[in-house]
């Protein structure tokens, strides 16, 4: 993952700048501004770790469970030295939007431990992982939050993780947490399913300017698990990878990069800045600054900002990472006609093949690769074109149209449950 940027701006400004635009447009209440402007409940436990070495060190931690009127809470736990408990709440409200954009039944929520995993022994870190689910397990369950992978955990943490929940309450519950590994009840295709995803998004806008990918040029900016299984099947596909990195800096070929080779090299922990045999050495702000069709920032928050944003050339920008573009470098890129595919909808097939997950969990039946995938095709299209329609005009951005429909959503199931009440269509 690059490292977080130093960055003056507040995280997720976006979101808030795009929910007053549609607030002032839609001419939503009080009452429904302020139900999506701030989190049902907000959880801050700090938890004290035994270190290896005997010693104690306390740990900060996060779970903000932003809105459930669609259904359970759902969303990642990241270990990131960087978490706050501003960031999490604005990650948990992308999740809210996430979830009701894609149409699937779930709220959002998320969490963090303000930890540097790196600096961890493997043991440590599966203490902190079950010390995490033991101070909230009480917190989360399958029908109330569903927690899963984010940045910096994975299918081993998740598995621990369930087994620490089993473990407290006595009872087999798969459905609590996704994301987990086959073996423990994870589904097929869940550990690509953020790149899929996020592939048929991009597939499906080029369609709409009478393009395939056929050697459109890719730089990829964040190669972990996201990053680097995007690259793997856009390369598949006939797209061009020419450039890509991990938080170290990363290598550009106007060529193209040999994607097998490198994925290989990195997949068996080979640093990408040591992979220079594939082209020239770029650092993090060189690769999200190359003129390519379509940028992919993929790893943290805010790495477009005032500083860089008018130095970006690409003509399409890919949100694989959640909020990557400050407000400030949206609305800039928007009006120099720059395309942005949102967050919400672009890296949402990790929370759609969570969403199979739990469905299989639940019935005990489980799918094939195939059918996850099939499903998986179909709820992104369905989303994608959804937000197109919703665009309506072409001045119009993706951003704005997904939001409008998520909000939409959330609001309609608030009202259903009768805590708001519609003026006028209000949003509708
Ligand atoms: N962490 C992923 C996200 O931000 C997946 C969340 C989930 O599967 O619940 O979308």
């Amino acid at each position: 993952m690059a490292p977080m940027q130093e960055h003056s701006e507040v995280v997720c400004e976006v979101c808030r700048a795009q929910l007053g635009k549609i607030a002032r447009a839609r001419q939503l209440t009080d009452l429904e501004l302020s139900i999506l402007n701030q989190p049902k409940r907000e959880i801050n436990i700090n938890i004290p770790l035994r270190m290896d070495d005997g010693s104690v060190r306390i740990f900060p931690s996060y779970r903000v469970q932003y809105n459930d009127s669609r259904g359970p809470f759902k969303g990642g736990i990241r270990f990131h030295p960087n978490v706050k408990r501003d960031e999490v709440k604005e990650l948990a409200f992308l999740m809210a939007l996430k979830c009701s954009l894609t149409g699937i039944p779930f709220g959002g929520g998320k969490g963090g431990v303000k930890v540097d995993p790196k600096q961890l022994s493997e043991r440590e870190l599966q203490r902190l992982s079950r010390a995490y689910i033991r101070e909230y397990a009480d917190f989360i369950g399958p029908f109330k939050d569903i927690p899963a992978p984010d940045v910096n955990t994975n299918p081993k943490i998740i598995g621990w993780m369930l087994d620490e929940y089993e473990k407290i309450k006595g009872v087999k519950a798969p459905a609590v947490i996704t994301g987990k590994p086959l073996a423990l009840g994870g589904s097929e295709g869940r550990l690509y399913s953020t790149s899929l995803g996020g592939a048929i998004v991009l597939r499906e806008y080029l369609k709409t300017i009478g393009k395939n990918g056929k050697d459109v040029t890719v730089a990829i900016q964040g190669f972990g698990n996201v990053g680097s299984h995007l690259a793997k099947i856009l390369h598949d596909w006939g797209f061009k990878i020419v450039a890509v990195s991990d938080s170290h800096g990363g290598v550009y070929n106007p060529k193209g990069i040999d994607t097998k080779k490198i994925l290989d090299e990195a997949w068996s922990g080979k640093k990408l800045h040591q992979a220079v045999s594939h082209g020239k050495a770029i650092t993090n702000e060189e690769l999200l600054e190359l003129d390519v069709e379509v940028l992919v920032p993929a790893a943290v928050e805010n790495v477009i900002n005032s500083i860089n944003m008018k130095k970006i050339r690409a003509r399409v920008i890919l949100e694989m990472a959640n909020g990557p573009l400050t407000v400030e470098a949206d609305e800039h890129l928007e009006k120099n006609g720059t395309m942005v595919l949102p967050d919400i909808l672009a890296n949402s097939g990790g929370v759609v093949v969570s969403y199979f997950e739990w469905v299989q969990n639940l019935s005990g039946h489980y799918w094939s690769e195939e059918e996850v995938n099939a499903k998986l095709e179909h709820y992104m299209v369905e989303a994608f074109r959804e937000t197109e329609a919703e665009r309506k005009t072409e001045g119009d951005s993706y951003r704005r149209a997904a939001y409008v429909l998520a909000v939409k959503r959330i609001l309609q199931a608030e009202e259903d449950r009768g805590n708001v009440v519609r003026k006028n269509g209000a949003g509708k």
